[in-house]
Parts: C-alpha cells; structure tokens; sequence
C-alpha cells in the first residue's frame, strides 16, 4: 500500500508489549508468528494450533472449575497462562504436568550459545521473568480468576475463561491470532453488491485442510450478518453448523464435538449479508459527478490490513494463503473488475449478470480485490500480460501516461527480478474515493486519482508523483503478492522493498523524472524521525488491530527502503540483484521473515561475504534508531566513535546499541567523484582509520547512502564550512544536502551551538542545487514556524529577513513561464511559495498579477501545475479570491490541480473560512473526506489556522476515528500536523491532557508518545537557540 504523502510517524513499544515480549523469549516452544522468527524457520511445521497474542484491551481469560464442555482445551490453558505470564503460577498437577514441554525446554533452547553475552542475557530474562510473574500474581493477577486473588500455596486450580458469542454460548477460542490447526485452501466466493440499496449479499464455500487435530475452526468475520452455515467433512455429506461470533476481535467459530483428524479436508459453506460500508475499508461505496451533473455511484475494495473480513469470512491473516474462485453479480451498466481474468459472463434471472473470473494464485486475503463501478479503459499488451488502465468514463484522456509508464515499467521489472509478472492482465484503476495513495491487489492495483491520473499538459512534478507510485505498486506485485511477509511484524518487506524498487527503478527507466532528489529528502526525513525515543526497530512485535495500523510508518517504508539502498551499496556490484532473485524465486507463492532475505543476499555472494548480511542487518531491523558517528581527524589518524543518535537527552535513555555500519568517506584529496570513496566496516564502539596521507578535512557517508549521521567535531565542521564557502562543487548535491541536514540534528541534539549552524548556512547564497536550496530552506522554515507560532513575533519577522537575505539569490532568478526539468520545477516551486509567504514583494505581486488573469471573467489562463500553489494561495487571501478557488474547486476535473485548490482554501487565515474548511472536510460533502488530513495540515501551517485545527481534533475526536482507524495513517498525520509546532509547556500540557482522557480510542497510539515528545524536544531547543538568535539574527 502507498499511504498519500509521505508518512510521518515512528513509534515506540508500549511498556505492556515488553513485558509480554520478555515472556515469549523466554518459553520459545509458544509458537509465535509474529515475532522475529529465525527460531522458528517454517510455517507449516508448527506444532500446537495455539498462537499466542493478547490485545490491548484484553478480556478476562480464566474461570473456576466445573464447565466440562471445554475440558479439551488444555492447550488454551496452557497458552493463556503464557499469555497473562502465569508460566511460574502455582497449578493444579492434574492440570498441568511438571513435565510441561514450554517450562522444560524453555532454558536450553533460548541459551543454547552460551556466550558471556548469552548467558547474562538469559539470568536477566529470568529474574525479569520471575519478577514480572511475582507482580503479575500480586496484583493484576487477581483479576485473571473468578475466585479472586489465590495464596501462592492455593490448591485451587485455574481453567481458562472463553469469552461469550453473541448467542450466550462460549467461544472457544481466546486469542486474537487465529489458531494454525486448519488452513484454508480455496474459496469460492460470489459477492451481489446493490448499489441501489447500498448492501451486499454474499456466499463463501472455504475449502479446508485440517493440520493438526482439533474439534474448532476459528476465522475472520467482521460486520456480516451469517444468514446459513453449513459444513461438509471428506466425503460425507454436508449438515448445518451453529456459527459462534465474537465481534469484539471480529472471530467466528464452529464446534465439533468430534477431532476433525489431521490431514482430513473440509468445506464451510456460509451466507451472509452486510452493508456497503460508508468509510474506506472492506467492500465500500463511493460515488462521483460526472460531467452531465449526475450522481454515478460503485462499489470497491481496500482490504491491507485488516478488512478482507469485512467483505466476506476468511482466514484474515497474511500467512494463511490459498485461492480464490471470485463472483460478481452485477447490474448490466456496470462492469466488474477482480484479481483475475474474467472467464465468463452468465445471465441471471431478474436481468442481472453473473461475471465469474479465473482462479487465482495462491494468495494472501488482504490482496483480494472486486470493482463494480461504469469504469471505461484504454489497453496494451505487454510481454504477454494485458495492461489496461481504468477510470470514469470523463477521465479517460487522463489515463494515457499511466498505461505507458506500468508498460514500461513491468518489462523493466520482469527483467529486473527476472521472473516474469505472472498473470494474464495487469489493472490500474482510479477510483474516485480513495484513502491512501493506491493498493497493490494483486492483478488489479486500486489509485487514488491524483496518483494515476494526468493531463498529457499535467507538469511534470505531476507525472513524476504518478510515476513514483505505480513504481511502487508494481514491485509489491513480486514483493508482496508473490513473496508476502509471514505477519504485520515485518511488514517492512513489503514496504520498505516497494519503496526502495520504486526509485531504483524510476531512476533506472525514466531517469528525466528526476527521482533521485525525492528518494535523497525522504531518507533525510526519515532520520529525523527515527532519532526520537518513540521510534520502533524495523521489526516489530505487533498485536492488536492498531498496532497492525500503526506499522504502516515511516519506519517500514522509508527507513526500511534506506536501508536497503546502504546494503546494495556496501556490497559488490550486481551481487544484491542476484540476491533478491534468489529470494523471490525461492520463497514464490510462499511467506517469509526478515532473516530469509538477509540469507538469500548471504548466499547470492561471491566469493562469500566475511560476515554474514543478517549480521550487520540485524543491527539495523532490530533495534530502533540510527547511529551517530563522531570522526576526529588527527594527521592520517582517523578515529570513529559510534553511538545512538537519540534526540530526548535523558541520561536514563542512554542504550548501548552498536550498529555495523557501512562507513564511506572522502577527503580534500578527491572529493566529488564516485572513485574517491572509500569504505570501512564500523562494527565496535570505536576504531581508528589510516589514511594514506594528511588531509585537511573529511566528509563521511559519501553521498548520504548510508543511514548515519557524523560529527566532525569543532574543527571539522570548521573546515568543511571553509571549504564549501570556498568552492561549492568540493562536494557533491547529496553530501552538501546532508551536511546541512545533520548540522541542524546535531543543533537539536545540543552538540553544535547556533552560531555554528548559521556559519554553515552562509554557504547558502552560493548554492543552485534543487536538493541542497531545498534541505536547507526547510529547516529554516522549521525554525521560523516555531517561533511564529511560540509568538515571539520580533524574532519570527528577524528569521524571515534571514531566509529572504540567505535564498535570494537563488529565489530572484526564478522564472513564472513554462519549464521542463523536474529538478528545476521543485526548486522553483518550493523557493516561489517560500519567497511569497515570507511576503517577498515581487512575489506576491507577480502571484496575484497571475491570479488576476486566471480568475478573470472568461479566461483561458492555466497556471503551470507547479505554480499554482503559489498563485491560488496569493488570491485565497481575499475574499473574492477565496470564493472563486471555491468554485473552482467545485468543477476541477484534473485531480492534482483540485488537491491544489484545496490547499489553497485551506491557506487563508480568515477565522471563519478555516473553520468551515475544516467541518467540511469532515462532512464529505463539499470537501471529499479522503482529503481531510491534507486539509488539517494546510491549516495547521497557517499563524491563524494551527490553534483551530487542534481544537478542531479535540471537539471532533469521535468523528474522526470513526472515519480513519485508530493507528492508521490518517489519524498519524492529523496528530502530527496539529501537534508538531508546539514548543510551550502550556501546549504539552493539553496535548497530554486530551490524549490520556481518549484511553481505548487512542490514548495508546505511538503518534502520541511521539507528538508529546516532539514537543518537548521543540521546548528544549527554542529555549536554547534563542539567545543566539537575539545575538545574530
Ligand atoms: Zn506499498
């Protein structure tokens, strides 16, 4: 899935997880899915069905003695006693034999390299063990039993407490993982959307394979209304079952008073009906305009993460794949579009038509996808797969870049992987409503229309937007749909991977899109969101549904894809190619963890590596954060000190993380060609280099590959700042970028003063490049908003002459005609919109010269795409203005150019205006609902918007997470939009003060612990480069 923007939240373990995750180290035979898996190295060879979770909002989970019907579940027992860490309990013997497997075996296979490490690792496990066990039975363990708080000598035995379905009975089942004791096989699933009463009928049959002896199945349903549920065992004949439902983790169960026997096959048959759900996920409505005025309404999907089981029930996790038999039953002016070729069309009764589509693949449940909409085409073959892109009939023009750039993509990718797209037809639709930017269901890839659809006149900012996301979308269909990651812990394989394929291959097939310079500002980014101390490893245990949300994060996508990038640089040319086709041609159709590709990239080396990959890759998957690496330079000696970049300067956070770091460096020797490079493997907390002569400075972490930050000390940032002022082509875009990205962390981080970041910065008015002009105005700019919105109006105005004095240069040679270059559109719009907000008088001037003209009275004008942020935004803030880009933005048919608009509506800084912005982005009606977060953060940017938008977020909580799940990406950018600038006690305190009061709906979130931290981090610094500032500015 490709989240809308970039994506802007970390996020840190909750202590209670910690807790859990220490348990499960410690008893290694619970079988545990989601977590790191080396130990547990293939699906199917599981042993006991249980899979041990426990949600956030656990339920009570163990009863007193005398309910007989449940007396086979002693597993369950067993697994929930693990679950609530009641493994050191006093218990029944009858129970619980002292011979218990998970307590016999635990010691020896967790230690079993008794390293020093190892077995210090192991004492400390086992007193934490044991004491969390002590305080588990002390206190909270009270509430585990009916019969309350037991004396550790008690004889009373506990059984488990099953949580009741809906019809009274018990459910037999208590976790939130599903059980491994039955796998689905195949379904036949027909689906009759009404788009006229807006619900939908269903019927499943899900054929089953039983894997180990059992007397339940247990699988997904989510708001279906089970109508008929019949079950047919081998051969015998089918009979009706009761269906138990447990909606509160969206599970239903059937029960057999008989073992259904390992190795038997078995069929469910069930009937449902449901609504057309009015949010973004399961099988949902949307609608649309078109051109006449009227209201065209159709059905879609979005299933990642969760939502499969809102469409129909279904094993809803990653690892249970099987195929699919789709049917739709749709009314004759529609068309219906799934994963796989349709093989016949069959009239029903009543006049409607019955499309049946091939077979799929075995597949994930999350990748299933079905269209009902009047959506028209244009086609190609390409290497023997039908390409078509699909959208509303009035936008048919606007599909003809996206067909030849998925054309030219999947050829570059069947090379690539070297293993061919393996479906007949590949198709990108554009679906009118649509929360994130697209998803990667296999055969058919859903878009928003701003990421599939433009204008062969669309600027090329546009077209390099759409590029990127199909890039993307395209290399989920290997890296995703063909390999899929066993579960949401590691869902960085998926995303992280898309992301890193996404530039290579846009940088490798469509160069002139210029998306070096993206892939360069978001692994900047990412940093400087990964340095907080809510940040979370790469690889992270994950449980609850929104905990699943909350790992589509910066985290998985872009520090997962900076990563990958450091890895193919560190290793010989051509060998990390090798690797990954030895990945996906090993792992086809199946699901993996981390360590499979880290051993695949292993083996693909010759002659073999001195260390393994998962040796220095584990160093970056799981732990959270990223090093920082101070080099002192003295004669040839270059010495290298590691430590974790953590921006909380709390001494109690100080963690003895060491990463093996990839370092490259260069000198005032050679400098700036590739062959100047030189690279050394920090894996110990220092080391000292040799150079082959003096030089005058280095800079390491050549063209910013890697995911380090470095200090050089005094001195060093001295003469890089010398160098650089002397002669700005010393260094290349990337290192002169990141110097001034580090130089400002390293200001947050309290190692360099101010002073020292604004000598860096007179560099500046020397610099033409695109990434560098950009890097530094947006730190800037992070500086002036901070303190426009602390009030500390006097400094704000010196900080905006500052910018002004340091970019002018740069922002007078900016034209307003058309332009061509990628690069220099991102530069000229960036630097025009910077120049008018800071109230630059030609700017403003020319932006509403230009506004006039587009806004006259039949005019033809059309501002180029990159300009018209400027320009909208110059006339939103009249009033006349703001009312015509209202209108506007009511009959905008080029979806970009809306998104534009509405930016440009939500920049004014009239009280009322922003006030209505924002209520009608929650209302849908005006203002489409999908765009609320871009609204929330336009206004959060404005003086006069930024206090509403937060108000806006407390009074209409309810709403909101009714609209965007808990975790999921939406609801991180509202946080952060609305949280981001506070730097005042008074703010940390409010924002403190809403979130605990949410409790279940949201007071968890990562985003939280992460806004809260921001701020203070923002507190802290403010205070201390202010009287720099008043000295300097
Ligand atoms: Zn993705």
């Amino acid at each position: 899935m490709d989240p809308f923007d970039n994506i802007n939240n970390d996020h840190a373990s909750l202590p209670r997880n910690m807790i859990e995750n220490s348990m499960f180290e410690e008893e290694p035979d619970v079988v545990d899915l989601a977590k790191d898996s080396a130990a547990f190295p293939a699906f199917p060879a599981l042993e006991p069905e249980e899979v041990v979770y426990e949600p956030r909002s656990s339920r009570l989970l163990v009863r007193g003695l005398g309910e007989a019907e449940l007396d086979d579940e002693e597993e369950d027992y067993e697994s929930s006693a693990r679950l609530l860490g009641m493994s050191f309990m006093n218990r029944s013997s009858a129970l619980r034999p002292s011979s218990s497997p998970y307590t016999r075996q635990a010691l020896p296979r967790s230690c079993s390299r008794p390293s020093g490490r190892t077995v210090a690792v192991c004492v400390f496990i086992l007193v934490l063990l044991v004491s969390i066990s002590m305080v588990l039975y002390l206190l909270p363990g009270c509430t585990f039993t009916k019969a309350g708080c037991h004396k550790s000598n008690s004889s009373t035995p506990m059984e488990l407490v099953y949580p009741r379905a809906t019809n009274g009975k018990l459910f037999p089942w208590t976790e939130l993982r599903l059980p491994a004791s039955v796998r689905p096989v195949n379904y036949d699933l027909s689906l009759t959307p009404n788009l006229t009463t807006m619900t939908f009928t269903g019927h499943v049959v899900i054929t089953m394979a039983i894997q180990h002896d059992t007397k339940r199945i247990v699988l997904h349903s989510a708001t279906l209304n089970i109508t008929k549920a019949t079950f047919k065992l081998g051969g015998a004949e089918a009979r009706q079952v009761e269906v138990l439902e447990y909606p509160a983790w969206q599970q239903i169960a059937v029960s057999f008073p008989e073992e259904l026997r390992a190795g038997q096959t078995c069929e469910l048959s069930l009937g449902y009906s449901s609504s057309l759900s009015h949010s973004y996920s399961g099988l949902y409505n949307s609608s649309y305009t078109d051109q006449s005025g009227a209201r065209r309404v159709l059905a879609a999907t979005q299933f990642e993460p969760l939502s499969a089981r809102k469409a129909f029930p279904c094993f809803d996790e990653p690892s249970f794949k099987a195929t699919f038999l789709i049917r739709v039953i749709r009314e004759p002016g529609y068309i219906s579009l799934s994963n796989m070729p349709r093989s016949k069309t069959s009239l029903l009764s009543g006049g409607l038509q019955e499309d049946e589509f091939e077979r799929s693949l075995n597949m994930s449940s999350y990748l299933v996808a079905v269209i009902v909409a009047d959506f028209t085409c244009v086609s190609r073959n390409v290497s023997n797969t039908l390409v078509s892109v699909y959208s509303v009939p009035d936008k048919k023009e606007h599909t003809h870049f996206a067909l030849d750039t998925a054309s030219s993509l999947l050829l570059f990718y069947n090379s690539f992987f070297d293993i061919n797209y393996p479906l007949k037809k590949l198709d990108l639709v554009a679906i009118p409503d649509f929360l994130a930017g697209a998803m990667e269901n296999w055969g058919v890839i859903t878009f928003r229309e701003t990421s599939l659809l433009v204008r062969n006149q669309s600027s090329p900012l546009d077209k390099q937007l759409v590029a990127s996301v199909i890039a993307h979308e395209l290399a989920h269909q290997w890296f995703g749909n063909l390999v899929t990651m066993r579960w949401w812990n590691d869902l960085w394989l998926n995303e992280g991977f898309a992301t890193y394929m996404q530039y290579l291959s846009l940088d490798r097939q469509l160069p002139q899109l210029d998306a070096g310079n993206v892939f360069l500002s978001v692994r900047l980014e990412a940093m400087a969101k990964d340095a907080l101390n809510s940040s979370h490893p790469v690889s992270t245990q994950v449980t609850s549904p929104e905990q699943v949300e909350e790992m589509f994060d910066s985290v998985s996508y872009e520090k997962g894809a900076s990563i990958l990038l450091m890895l193919n640089s560190s290793m010989p040319d051509g060998q990390f190619r090798k690797g990954i086709i030895k990945y996906l041609s090993r792992y086809s159709g199946s699901n993996t963890v981390t360590d499979d590709l880290w051993n695949s990239l292993t083996r693909a080396q010759v002659p073999a590596p001195s260390e393994s990959v998962s040796d220095m890759m584990n160093t970056w998957t799981l732990q959270k954060g990223f090093p920082l690496v101070t080099a002192t330079l003295q004669g040839r000696n270059l010495t290298l000190t590691q430590e974790h970049f953590l921006l909380s300067a709390d001494n109690s956070t100080h963690t003895s993380s060491l990463w093996h770091i990839p370092i490259t460096y260069v000198s005032d020797n050679c400098s700036f060609a590739p062959s100047c490079s030189q690279m050394f493997m920090l894996k110990n907390k220092t080391a000292t280099v040799v150079l082959p002569s003096s030089v005058l400075w280095v800079k390491l972490n050549y063209r910013n590959t890697g995911f380090y930050m470095v200090h050089y000390g005094d001195q060093g940032w001295a003469r890089l700042t010398d160098a650089l002022s002397t002669n700005i082509n010393t260094l290349t875009h990337q290192d002169r970028a990141s110097l001034t990205h580090t130089i400002f962390a390293l200001s947050r981080l309290g190692r360099v003063t101010f002073r020292q970041v604004l000598s860096l910065m007179s560099y500046v008015t020397n610099e033409t490049e695109t990434a560098p002009l950009l890097e530094a105005l947006s730190q800037l700019r992070t500086v002036y908003l901070l303190l426009d919105k602390r009030q500390e109006q006097g400094l704000a105005s010196r900080m905006k002459g500052y910018i002004l004095e340091v970019f002018r240069p740069a922002m007078d040679v900016q034209g307003w005609g058309e332009e061509e270059s990628v690069s220099r559109l991102e530069q000229r719009s960036a630097l025009l919109e910077a120049a008018c907000a800071l109230g630059l008088q030609n700017c403003t001037q020319q932006a509403l010269l230009l506004f006039n003209q587009y806004s006259a009275p039949n005019s033809t004008t059309r501002i180029p795409g990159d300009l018209q942020g400027v320009v909208y935004r110059a006339g939103a803030q009249t009033d006349a203005g703001w009312d015509f880009l209202l209108q506007a933005y009511g009959h905008a048919s080029d979806a970009a150019e809306k998104r534009r608009l509405l930016r440009a509506l939500a920049s004014t800084q009239d009280a009322r205006r922003i006030a209505w912005v924002l209520r009608a982005g929650l209302l849908g009606q005006d203002i489409q609902t999908q765009e609320l977060p871009l609204v929330v953060r336009a206004v959060s940017d404005g003086f006069a918007g930024h206090l509403f938008a937060w108000d806006f977020v407390q009074q209409n909580w309810d709403q909101l997470i009714e609209k965007f799940p808990v975790g999921s990406y939406a609801i991180q950018s509202i946080i952060k939009s609305t949280t981001s600038q506070f730097s005042t006690q008074a703010h940390l305190e409010q924002v403190q003060a809403f979130f605990s009061s949410l409790k279940q709906r949201g007071s968890q979130m990562r985003s939280v612990l992460e806004a809260t931290e921001t701020i203070r981090l923002n507190q802290r610094w403010v205070d201390r480069i202010l009287p720099t500032l008043q000295r300097w500015l």
